[in-house]
């Protein structure tokens, strides 16, 4: 579960890329904090980058797909 200390540093958002699924190497749309929906495991992704590939983060047999979800995203300020 991702922590956080300071709740005015994150804003709620209904934005649907935070209900897609993606699946290991895949491109991001969006840079943050990922999770493993199956195993629970997170990650931070930097723009532009992309998810680990399938032999960064295993699981157990039987446990089955690994599949990352958007659970927190940065936002770019224009400076
Ligand atoms: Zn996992």
């Amino acid at each position: 579960m991702a922590l956080y200390k300071n709740a005015n540093f994150l804003k709620h958002s209904t934005h649907a890329n935070f209900d897609k699924t993606y699946s290991p190497g895949d491109t991001t749309p969006d840079p943050g904090i990922y999770k493993c929906i199956v195993c629970g495991d997170e990650i931070g992704i930097a723009k532009g980058h992309t998810l680990p590939p399938q032999n960064h983060h295993q699981h157990r047999p039987g446990l089955g797909s690994i599949k990352w979800q958007l659970i927190v995203c940065s936002v770019s300020a224009s400076c």
